[in-house]
């Protein structure tokens, strides 16, 4: 089971980042997807117009990145209302403290204001939680630095089946490695940030983009020696043209490249590695996608339901 917020137009980070992993193991394993827009309402209840369109379009991001809709369930939170009603439940037995200690928490106060610290807001990860036991799901692609959310999530599993005998599935961290996708300004790529490029993006734009991109700044001649290391031109190569990485380091060092045929060679890989997925991506019919997700809704709701009835039968609810 994973899940993205409905931040409309996805872009090379959350392809790299995400999909392109739950294409991987949706090969291997039953796979829940999850469009979270009670997420959304965490962060963004001022700009709640931007979500019924951003999970149009992250829904075609998906879809566009190889996910096939009869292997996966692919659905919105708020379709099951049974997430909701469990949140509720759960939130009973979870100490305010357990919360306050995820590292997120102060982080993303810290950087995004106090106006933030909500009620709704500190109880997020607990709906993580919910997402993800609802659907009795049993692993969770997560990086290393969202280890204690699920960490988090299986104490409050483990709590609950101690208070009311064995009812809710422990979920295990499935640790992928994610690449370090670069923005334009080199800061790891964000929509908030300006700095991305979408999926959506043809190559002309795609090209501008890494035109622009920002290297060295000691390196202002062609023949300069530069310093890959500090460049985010060369991390995007390391995503999209690793077997080259060894050249181009060589060739940067040495001042036998120029930064403009570096980026030509950057720009011309990533367009071809995206070609499959923005091909995908015109061809699918836009009334499809709420099909999609509506087939998905029943489809994740049959588990929701039996899920919820076994946490109410638990309670005596
Ligand atoms: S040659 Fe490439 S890796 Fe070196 S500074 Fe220029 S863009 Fe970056």
């Amino acid at each position: 089971m994973s899940g993205v917020r409905p931040t409309g137009r996805a872009h090379l980070g959350n392809y790299f980042g995400a999909f392109s992993n739950w294409v991987a193991l949706s090969r291997e394993y039953e796979t829940y997807l999850e469009i979270a827009d009670y997420h959304a309402l965490t962060t963004a209840f001022e700009r709640t117009g931007d979500i019924a369109p951003g999970i149009h379009d992250v829904a075609l991001d998906i879809l566009a990145s190889g996910i096939d809709p009869e292997r996966c369930v692919l659905y919105v939170q708020s379709a099951l209302p049974e997430i909701a009603e469990m949140h509720l439940l759960l939130s009973m037995i979870v100490p305010v403290a357990w919360l306050q200690r995820t590292p997120t928490f102060k982080d993303q106060i810290a950087a995004l204001g106090g106006e933030i610290a909500t009620y709704g807001f500190l109880g997020y990860p607990l709906m993580q939680l919910v997402d993800i036991a609802i659907v009795r799901a049993t692993a969770v692609p997560v990086g290393r630095d969202q280890l204690s959310h699920i960490e988090l999530g299986r104490e409050i599993v483990r709590r609950f089946n101690h208070l009311f005998g064995p009812t809710l599935v422990e979920p295990e961290a499935l640790l992928s490695a994610f690449p370090d996708v670069p923005g334009t300004d080199g800061r790891k790529m964000s929509k908030s940030y300006g700095n991305a490029i979408d999926i959506a993006d043809d190559d002309a734009v795609t090209t501008k983009k890494i035109r622009s991109m920002l290297t060295d700044p000691q390196k202002i001649r062609r023949h300069d020696p530069g310093n890959p290391d500090i460049c985010p031109v060369f991390k995007l190569h390391h995503v999209v043209n690793a077997e080259r990485v060894p050249v181009i380091r060589e060739e940067c060092s040495t001042g036998a490249l120029g930064c403009v045929d570096c980026k030509s060679e950057c720009a011309e890989r990533l367009n071809a590695v995206m070609k499959p997925v923005r091909d995908r991506r015109a061809s699918i019919d836009p009334a499809g996608v709420a099909r999609v997700l509506r087939d998905g809704a029943e489809r994740a709701r049959s588990v929701a339901r039996s899920t919820l009835a076994d946490v109410k039968a638990a309670i005596s609810i």
